[in-house]
Order: C-alpha cells, then sequence, then structure tokens
C-alpha cells in the first residue's frame, strides 16, 4: 500500500493500458480520478473495480487535447479528492496514413491528443505539485518514437516529443521532490492494436524476441514501480516495456 493518501489521475483510463494503470494504483493504495472521452461505460467499470478494492474513484469525461475541459475536470476532481500528486498522461490516438498521403487534420488530431494532452494536464497540475513539494509524472510514450514506423509519422513524432518533454522537464523540477519519468510500450493487446493487420502483428512477433504482444498489466507495473515514494532517484528516464524489441 505505498500509495496510500496519495490521488492519481490517469487520462484515458476507461480501456487498455490506461484502464490497467487506474487499477493497478488503487491496488497500490491510490485514489484514482479516471479519465474517459467517450466510453463512459467503460470508464464506470473502471471506477467500480477501484471501489470494490476500497479506494475512491470518480470518472470524469474531458477530452484531452482541450484545455478548457481538462482545466474543468481538474478543478471538479480536486474538490471532490484533494491534490493530485500522481499524474499518468496515458490518452492516445492513432490516425495511420503515411506521409505522402496524410491530410493536415490527421496530423493536427494525433499531436492535440497525444501532446498538447499532456501539456494541459502537466500545466495544471504542476504548479501544485511544486507547492506541496512531491509529485510523480509519468508519460506513456512508446517504441515507435524511439525507432519509427511506417505510416505513423505523426504518432511517432508526437510520442519521440513526449519523451524530449519529459527529460526536460525533469531537469526542471529535479529540486522540487517531482520525477518526471516515461514508460515505452513496445506492442500490446489492446483496442489500439486490434485494428492492427494480422500480416504486421505477426512480423512484430518475429521482430520481438518474447515472440507475443506484452498485456496491459506489464505496461502498468512499470508505472507502479515509478510512482512509489522509493523511487526517488530516478527522473527523466525511459523504461521500455516492449518485449526487448528495442533495447
Ligand atoms: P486504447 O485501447 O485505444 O485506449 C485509449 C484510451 O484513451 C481510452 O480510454 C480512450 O477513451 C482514451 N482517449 C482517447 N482519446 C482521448 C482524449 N482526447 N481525451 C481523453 N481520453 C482519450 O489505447 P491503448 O492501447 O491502451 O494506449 C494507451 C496509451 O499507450 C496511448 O498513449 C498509446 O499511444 C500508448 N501505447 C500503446 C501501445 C499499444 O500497443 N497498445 C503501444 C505503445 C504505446 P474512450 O474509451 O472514452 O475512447
Amino acid at each position: 500500500m505505498e500509495l496510500e493518501g496519495k490521488v492519481s489521475l490517469v487520462s484515458g483510463s476507461s480501456r487498455g493500458i490506461g484502464r490497467a494503470i487506474a487499477i493497478m494504483l488503487a491496488e497500490a493504495g491510490s485514489d484514482v480520478v479516471v479519465n474517459y472521452v467517450s466510453n463512459r461505460d467503460a470508464a464506470e467499470e473502471v471506477v467500480g473495480r477501484i471501489k470494490r478494492l476500497g479506494r475512491r474513484a470518480v470518472a470524469y469525461q474531458a477530452d484531452v487535447s482541450k484545455t478548457d475541459q481538462s482545466m474543468d475536470m481538474i478543478e471538479k476532481a480536486q474538490k471532490e479528492f484533494g491534490l493530485i500528486q500522481i499524474l499518468v498522461n496515458n490518452a492516445g490516438i492513432t490516425r495511420d496514413r503515411s506521409f505522402l498521403k496524410i491530410s493536415p487534420e490527421q496530423w493536427h488530431e494525433v499531436l492535440l491528443v497525444n501532446l498538447n494532452g499532456p501539456f494541459n494536464l502537466i500545466g495544471r497540475l504542476l504548479p501544485n505539485m511544486v507547492e506541496s513539494k512531491w509529485g510523480r509524472i509519468i508519460n506513456i510514450t512508446s517504441i515507435v518514437g524511439q525507432i519509427g514506423s511506417f505510416g505513423q509519422s505523426n504518432y511517432a513524432v508526437a510520442k519521440g516529443g513526449l519523451m524530449a518533454f519529459t527529460k526536460t522537464l525533469a531537469k526542471e523540477v529535479a529540486t522540487k521532490g517531482i520525477t518526471v519519468n516515461a514508460v515505452s510500450p513496445g506492442y500490446i493487446e489492446t483496442d489500439m492494436t486490434a485494428v492492427v493487420p494480422d500480416n504486421v502483428l505477426d512480423s512484430v512477433r518475429q521482430l520481438t524476441p518474447m515472440g507475443r504482444l506484452g498485456k496491459p498489466e506489464e505496461v502498468a507495473i512499470a508505472v507502479r514501480f515509478l510512482a512509489d515514494p522509493r523511487a526517488s532517484f530516478i527522473t527523466g528516464t525511459i523504461i521500455n516495456v516492449n518485449g526487448g524489441m528495442y533495447m
């Protein structure tokens, strides 16, 4: 129960990796602010799971790419829960298209959710963390931001940018009791990869030394580790959770 008394916000925690993170942080003792953009029922299911663990949880609908919705969610959540000191920037989308065919809308949409989303949430929560002299910011990036991927220039730029943001912010707040780290998954079994063609997933398995895709809980455990108050000398790092696909 290393996170007893703490409040976490996990963006995009109605499904997939975010859902697993929200539940695992609750298992570690944290109350959890669950966030979703459209799947209310799925978010309420996660809230139910967390409450059954004996922790507080509420689901808030907010599109993290929108500053006003992000601010509104945080105002309401802090009124209900108190200070949010653990922020997991997990919400993310893909709009895959080779660069020659990509539209400006597809480019911007991915950057707005995957990069401006973290900007919005960090921007609102960081002053509180500084004031309280403790905080954990954990950004969910991607192997694609490290090695590139055909048809994912928008996503690779957003995730690569989020890694650079992680390191820069880690330096800026290093003396303030706040750590800023990234967890970089390889290919994980979620709705996001369910739409990837079978032949592409077969080649992913071949390129992965472990020969399989990962599970959301295998990403969540790295987040739980970084959120632990004892992980206090680890900042600006990227933990790869990719079955050895990129070392
Ligand atoms: P997923 O199954 O598609 O779930 C996405 C989650 O993000 C959902 O909870 C969704 O809410 C939420 N979301 C989407 N757009 C949002 C927005 N604008 N504002 C707030 N919430 C939003 O995705 P996933 O596979 O779990 O991925 C989670 C994170 O891991 C993403 O950042 C992704 O880029 C990263 N990642 C995934 C993989 C992988 O193989 N799956 C690999 C590397 C990195 P709704 O349910 O309401 O739609």
